[in-house]
């Protein structure tokens, strides 16, 4: 059996004074050896409740400190924790409770009202405060196997009903190494953590990455804009990690033309689609984004763009990462050349053992080899860099022609006025299928839909020129600010023309 080491009990050897945790908006801080003591505590707690290997506590909570210790009070006993999504109301999340069969939730005074409606055992923070207060520090096997179940994470749902993605203490070793090998992460640093904690980047970037190295994390209760801001400027970030959706918040901010982005020495993006416009805006800062990729169910970096190569390769995601292999192969799992655009797969110790209780979804997620089919459309270039060229999902059939709607979005997003877009595949009596460009006008300003059009066609090869432009005034999105295409495509087949 493979085993790696409980990173809290090592650390709180290694480097117990180090601030581990400081939250922003109290100041308060949280050395390693307090959240290792902590973590223990309330691991005895919940042993004396009954609750040990195997079985699952619930959470529902903004950003706090709190959630690491339970997220290692939890890896003690080999319990499993289950991140709740907070945008979601009672109706939606009681059949993942359900699924999950949680013998505890957890929560804060900010999510009662929800947590109440899930008909399951409560503690809140303050009683679990009591909680801590009153258990003694026992102490736990800090050898933990590497594949056991420590957490699982739902993806984001941005194609649909989302799965329970399995995490253990393996994949975060592995990743770990993959995203501090590609930003050269060192005990210097500090992240900022403001994503929520119930996707993959608030604990797998954010977070135990930077434990492991032994840096220092500034916990945010949840994303605002003036926050993430002045954390960029003041030292309390050092290497940012973030989502399009941030960087383009923060290419809005009034400050952005005159902020002082020098104490931030690495920029990364990854989760969704990266507007190459948005990476001019920051260049014209002197700002170098990195963009990458990655998914929930693989930890979650694979690649990572190296800065060396960010300008000559604009649009790339860079190459795979150390602990992380890939291929590009055709419909029939045989690997192409370079070059050659198809499904995106990939194998290595950063990747799911497959969905919690869903044997059909973690079997077709895997070829019989091992690769996890990614679901990405994806091209390697000569020299090995890697394009995402889009979701398999989301290609659709104009006239016998394949369309990648990420390729259209790329025009499109040079045409002045425009600051988002999506396109989707809608039904056409002649075509079979046609484009749908949604379009999100900048700030205070418009976009003029014919003249789009126009620069449409100029641009773009004619099965690809959108059928409809619809301007709206925003998109449907996930909690890490993620398009939802599928409540597009949904909206239009209500309202077609
Ligand atoms: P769901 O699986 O529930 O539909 P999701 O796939 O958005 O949601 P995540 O695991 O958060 O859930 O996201 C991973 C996906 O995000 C990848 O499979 C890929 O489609 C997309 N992605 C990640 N990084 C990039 C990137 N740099 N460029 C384009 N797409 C990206
Ligand atoms: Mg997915």
């Amino acid at each position: 059996m493979q085993i790696v080491f409980d990173i809290a009990a090592r650390r709180a050897e290694l480097t117990p004074d180090k601030i581990a945790f400081t939250e922003v908006e109290t100041g308060k801080q949280l050395s390693y050896a307090e959240l290792n003591a902590r973590a223990c505590r309330f691991a005895s707690w919940l042993q004396g409740q009954g609750i040990g290997s195997g079985d699952r506590v619930a959470i529902l909570c903004l950003n706090t400190t709190s959630f690491f210790e339970i997220l290692f009070a939890c890896g003690k006993l080999g319990a499993i924790l289950v991140p709740l999504n907070w945008r979601q109301p009672a109706p939606e999340l009681l059949p993942v409770v359900q699924d999950a069969a949680a013998k505890l939730l957890i929560h804060d005074a900010e999510n009662a009202a929800v947590a109440d409606a899930l008909n399951l055992p409560l503690l809140s923070l303050a009683g679990y405060e009591q909680a801590v207060a009153a258990s003694t520090s026992d102490n736990f096997d800090t050898a933990w196997p590497a594949d056991r179940i420590w957490y699982m994470l739902y993806t984001s749902g941005t194609t649909g009903k989302p799965k329970a993605v399995i995490q253990t203490p393996g994949m975060a070793y592995a990743n770990a190494i993959n995203i501090g090998q590609a930003i050269d992460l060192t005990s210097a640093d500090t992240t900022l953590n403001y994503l929520p904690l119930f996707h993959t980047a608030g604990i797998n970037l954010h977070t135990l990455p930077v434990l492991i190295f032994g840096g220092s994390v500034q916990v945010l209760k949840k994303f605002e804009i003036d926050p993430v801001m002045a954390a960029l400027q003041n030292g309390d970030c050092t290497a940012f990690l973030g989502v399009p959706a941030i960087y383009q918040a923060i290419s809005l901010h009034k400050d952005f033309a005159t902020a002082d982005f020098s104490k931030v020495r690495s920029w990364s993006c990854g989760g969704a689609p990266l507007p190459i416009t948005l990476i001019e805006l920051f260049a014209r800062r002197d700002v170098l984004v990195c963009n990458g990729m990655g998914m929930t169910e693989t930890g979650p970096t694979v690649f990572l763009m190296d800065r060396a190569h960010a300008k000559a390769k604009i649009g790339s995601v860079g190459k795979p990462q150390i602990l992380a292999e890939v291929r590009v192969v055709d419909d029939h799992d045989a690997p192409l050349p370079h070059d050659h655009a198809g499904e995106l797969q990939i194998r290595g110790p950063g990747v799911t053992p497959g969905y919690w209780n869903n044997e059909s979804a973690t079997k077709s997620a895997f070829t019989r080899d091992g690769w996890l089919r990614t679901g990405d459309v994806a091209r390697r270039d000569a020299n090995g860099y890697y394009y995402i060229v889009d979701r398999i999902k989301d290609m659709f059939i104009s006239g016998g022609e394949n369309v990648y709607p990420a390729e259209v979005e790329i025009v499109i997003y040079r045409f002045p006025g425009v600051l988002e877009c999506a396109v989707i595949g809608v039904p056409d009596e002649k075509w079979g299928e046609v484009g749908c460009a949604y379009v999100l006008p900048q700030p205070g300003g418009s976009v003029d839909g014919e003249a789009l059009r126009v620069y449409c066609r100029e641009n773009l090869a004619a099965y690809k020129v959108p059928k409809h432009i619809r301007i709206i005034e925003d998109f449907p999105r996930t909690a890490a600010g993620k398009v939802q295409k599928h409540i597009l495509r949904s909206r239009f087949s209500e309202t077609p023309s």
